[in-house]
């Protein structure tokens, strides 16, 4: 897939529209368009990488920057000490339907276990 086919790529390339809310030097956050929480954000790599499953070991510095950022707007939207919790769907049986690596930043709720 060619970053002009991918949304992810292309909110990430700003040529399609989202609500951005940081930017970092690898990574880009937006609010999800379908909140399933009082604050459901998307965090996205810039890189195109289809799922988690296929990071490699050139990864391994941009997965902990992510986790940074989704632990630095957990605490700018006041999701701590309530809890969050940071998500990511791999593959369709687990509920992915974007195919560009994204982690979910949840919170402002009660959350269940396990998830459904
Ligand atoms: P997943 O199902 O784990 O692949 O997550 C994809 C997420 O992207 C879903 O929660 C969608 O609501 C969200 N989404 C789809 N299109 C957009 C968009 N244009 N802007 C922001 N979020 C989106
Ligand atoms: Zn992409």
């Amino acid at each position: 897939m060619s970053r002009a086919n991918c949304l992810f790529c292309r909110i990430a390339d700003r040529t399609q529209s989202a609500d951005i809310v940081a930017e970092a030097d690898r990574l880009i956050a937006f609010k999800d368009i379908r909140p399933q929480a009082p604050t459901h954000l998307l965090i996205v790599p810039t890189e195109h990488i289809p799922s988690i499953a296929d990071v490699t070991d050139t990864h391994t510095v941009l997965l902990g920057q992510a986790i940074h950022l989704a632990n630095r707007l957990a605490r700018q939207y006041q999701l701590v000490p309530g809890g969050y919790r940071v998500v990511v769907n791999c593959g369709a049986g687990a509920g992915q339907t974007i195919w560009h690596l994204h982690w979910h930043l949840l919170g402002g709720r009660t959350m269940a276990w396990p998830p459904g």
